[in-house]
């Protein structure tokens, strides 16, 4: 398998191999169009070798994505397999290596017999007929098509500005996007200059040449006596000029020397060019020359996952061939003269304007810690003269008890958690819970109020079932029916208070938010349950005893992504696409959650979070203060101990990543200041669907609230695959790029953006779930670490050197005093 193509091996009876070569849709694959475009370009690519008799595989058939056509389904090709190994799997010796050589050397001398007249790749026409028609694209998936060219300058010059375009667009190079865009330009000058075809500039006009735009070594197939089986891998192959297409390639490249600037022939150069044939004479120039071309084209062609470091060794390389002598460039100077010298180039002015932005949230994000204040808790300790405050969501409802990190100790606390409950002990917990709710509920109040908000229509209340298969119970919500005596039916729902820290007034208030969060739906498309009416238990005016919400029965039943098939959930996904164009539609001004005020929907405090880790907060008037704001109320209960105390160090590094690189990189993607509401637990579950899949409607907006842009567009839960989540594996999920298809194919290339861009915002939402073992957040760190573009090999490494960076925060010393702690052998008095 590779990055691009899945291989399949098809075996005839008379023993012959042939290979179906699919492409993968992945994270990186292109849209249809350009998938379907690169490969055609491969397949005429074939051809055209075929008839020029250079070893390759032979092409059978292929299909197109989404074709009418192709009845297989997925893009593919039929291949003849090769025989023999690649290159680059097998350490060749010196003299196996010339053997290779020779017959690479005669294939570049076969390639030079067969002069084009324009740069691009190789298309069929209407007839079949092979000609050369755009660039297909590159490697690294960036590039859309351009050309044909005429001329070796237009060629250079305009990959170059297409780079510069991407890197404006923030597609690319988004760590470091202004110097990118001052290498960009001035590549884009060497371009225009000529500086590229320096070597011969008599050939800008032709003729070119193809070449194998992906030459790293794996391309070549060789048998065990080294012989040349087979070239592979020709998408994005390329007319190219002559300079190009037989001067230093990667092939024969020296790594270490393309990135640390060094200008020599590599040993390979030169045992390439020894190995020429006599009829290829004429190409000794090419292969002898600077390797200035690879430098250029690799740079050019470098697009993803370069770090700044390896990017200014390339850069310096270019400089010390295109100018000269430059020892003592200094690239700050450089920098600073060339911001000087394009002031006037608007994207440039707008990317250092941004850069500046960044640079300043970083200086001026004060270190706000709580920590010498007092920081909020959910309840104390109960044990006697203990006044910690206790861990969230760790309070024991055996022995109902809150329980600070010491005392939530063995030692202290002999209590079973509900997790090491058998089936028999959980469900009497459960029954005792539900019990003690429904007496506190006053059954008779309750439909005393429905009779009231349904025209004096009496009714029936039916427990739910809570237990068991065909349970309507939710971990926050008890439900039951409300039948009135004409056959209607609603829900109501009651949350659930079995022994635990939250505080009731945070209860009541997703209780509050979640009904004017209903209300506010009922203006728009989107399907959900309608609602009659609420009480809070506090209210004086409620005689139910408890908080209700009463709510239309939606029929269906929860979506369950495991259970469908493809075809199924790409139905439900399409259909979730909708429902965010239709969210698009409704904007507001300030981010938090919203409540009823005088009967008008308004944005008030953000109604806690999905794990009830943070209580309410907000709001907030910028995705700044947003964002910033979560990362730092965990910072600072984190350091109070009241969450993550088996590893507050590394949680504590997690947020802080999230504050000073994550936040940073998102809110540079608001395109405006708009908030809009997003379904804080869409993990599918939320949805109803009917036996179609289609959607009737979406349930449970507790903890709803209003987000930045590129939180309530980009990757969320429903596209998540949650044991990826939960590891360093960070990227796209096939689920985010289809549903970002989606979006354009809606006509809504702006939420693609935030769908495609990386999953950096749901990283920073999803957070550090609960009841993950410290191995899970070492992988959640690296993940995050790898998103913000910071890879990092040795995790352990990293976090005591930037332990060591960030002690300065108060913060930091409370939470050492935890580790201390943590290490005791708590003694029992
Ligand atoms: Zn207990
Ligand atoms: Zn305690």
């Amino acid at each position: 398998m590779g990055g691009m193509h899945v291989h399949l091996r098809i075996m005839f009876v008379d023993g012959t191999v042939w290979l179906a070569r699919i492409l993968r849709l992945n994270s990186t694959s292109f849209t249809d169009r350009l998938s379907n475009q690169i490969l055609e370009s491969e397949c005429a690519t074939l051809k055209w070798l075929e008839t020029a008799r250079i070893p390759a595989p032979r092409l059978h058939h292929y299909g197109f994505r989404h074709d009418k056509l192709n009845r297989i389904g997925v893009a593919y090709m039929l291949i003849d397999e090769l025989l023999g190994r690649p290159l680059t799997q097998l350490q060749p010796s010196e003299g196996e290596k010339r053997k290779v050589f020779t017959d690479l050397a005669e294939i570049l001398s076969t390639l030079s017999s067969y002069p084009f007249e324009q740069i691009g790749s190789l298309k069929f026409d209407s007839h079949g007929s092979i000609h050369v028609g755009p660039v297909a694209g590159d490697r690294t998936g960036t590039l859309s098509p351009m050309g044909p060219f005429s001329d070796a300058t237009h060629y250079y010059s305009a990959w170059a500005e297409e780079y510069l375009r991407l890197i404006s667009d923030h597609q690319l190079f988004i760590d470091y996007p202004v110097n990118a865009y001052l290498i960009f330009r001035y590549l884009h000058i060497l371009a225009i200059k000529g500086k590229f075809n320096d070597i011969e500039s008599s050939l800008d006009l032709g003729p070119f040449y193809l070449k194998h735009m992906d030459d790293k070594g794996d391309h070549v197939f060789v048998d065990e006596k080294y012989n040349i089986t087979g070239i592979i891998d020709w998408s994005f192959a390329r007319i190219v000029p002559a300079y190009e297409a037989f001067g230093p390639s990667l092939v024969t490249a020296d790594m270490n020397d393309i990135f640390s600037g060094n200008v020599r022939a590599s040993r390979d150069d030169k045992l390439l060019a020894q190995a020429l044939p006599a009829n290829g004479s004429h190409l000794r120039r090419f292969v002898n020359s600077d390797g200035r071309v690879r430098r250029l084209t690799f740079a050019l062609g470098m697009g993803m996952n370069l770090t700044w470091a390896e990017a200014l060794c390339i850069f310096k390389g270019i400089m010390t061939q295109s100018c000269g002598n430059v020892n003592d460039f200094e690239w700050k100077t450089w920098r600073r003269d060339r911001l000087v010298e394009w002031a006037d180039d608007e994207r440039l002015v707008v990317l250092s304007r941004e850069e500046e932005y960044i640079q300043q949230i970083c200086r001026h994000n004060p270190i706000v810690s709580l920590a010498q204040n007092e920081v909020p808790r959910f309840a104390t300790c109960s044990f006697e003269q203990c006044s910690r405050p206790s861990v969230r969501g760790k309070s024991c409802s055996s022995c109902m008890r809150h329980l600070c990190m010491k005392h939530q100790s063995r030692h202290f606390h002999l209590c079973l958690p509900t997790s090491e409950l058998d089936d028999e002990a959980w469900e009497k917990t459960i029954t005792d819970e539900i019990t003690k709710l429904l007496v506190k509920t006053n059954i008779g109040a309750l439909c005393d109020a429905a009779t009231s908000l349904n025209q004096g229509k009496s009714c029936n209340f039916t427990p739910g079932q809570f237990i068991g298969s065909g349970a309507i119970m939710g971990c926050a919500n008890y439900h039951a029916w409300i039948t009135f005596n004409d056959g209607e039916k609603w829900i109501v729902r009651i949350p659930r208070v079995p022994y635990s820290d939250i505080p009731s007034k945070l209860i009541e208030y997703l209780v509050d938010s979640e009904y004017a969060t209903l209300k506010f739906l009922e203006q728009t498309k989107i399907p959900t349950a309608k609602v009659f009416g609420y009480g809070l238990a506090s209210d004086p005016d409620n005689l139910v005893g408890v908080s209700y919400i009463f709510m239309e029965a939606v029929p269906g039943a929860p979506y369950q992504a495991h259970n469908a098939n493809l075809e199924q959930k790409r139905h439900v996904l399409s259909q979730v696409g909708e429902i965010l164009i239709e969210i698009s539609k409704h904007p507001f001004q300030t981010s938090g959650s919203l409540i009823l005020d005088d009967g008008k929907v308004v944005v008030s405090d953000a109604a806690s979070d999905r794990f009830v880790s943070l209580g309410q907060h907000g709001p907030y008037d910028t995705a700044l203060d947003y964002f910033t704001s979560m990362a730092e109320q965990h910072l600072d209960i984190i350091a109070d101990g009241q969450e993550y105390f088996q590893y507050p160090k590394e949680a504590y590094l997690f947020f802080r990543i999230l504050r000073d690189q994550a936040v940073a990189k998102l809110i540079v993607r608001e395109k405006s200041s708009a908030f809009y509401l997003k379904h804080v637990d869409d993990k599918g579950d939320h949805l109803l669907i009917d036996e179609d899949y289609n959607i009737t409607g979406i349930i449970d907006w507790q903890f709803a609230r209003t987000v930045p842009a590129c939180e309530a567009f980009g990757p969320s839960l429903i596209t998540a695959s949650l044991n990826k989540l939960c590891s360093n594996a960070s990227g796209l999920t096939n689920d985010d790029i289809f549903l970002a298809r989606q979006f354009e194919m809606k006509g809504r290339a702006d939420l693609a953006n935030y769908m495609s861009i990386d999953e950096l915002v749901r990283r920073f939402i999803f957070g550090l779930a609960s009841g993950l073992y410290r191995s899970e957040v070492l992988g959640i760190l690296e993940g995050v670490l790898k998103v913000c573009g910071k890879e990092c090999t040795d995790i352990e490494g990293w976090i005591a050197k930037e332990w060591e960076v960030c002690k300065v925060d108060p913060r930091c010393d409370k939470i050492e005093a935890l580790i201390q702690e943590n290490t005791k052998p708590w003694a029992i008095d």
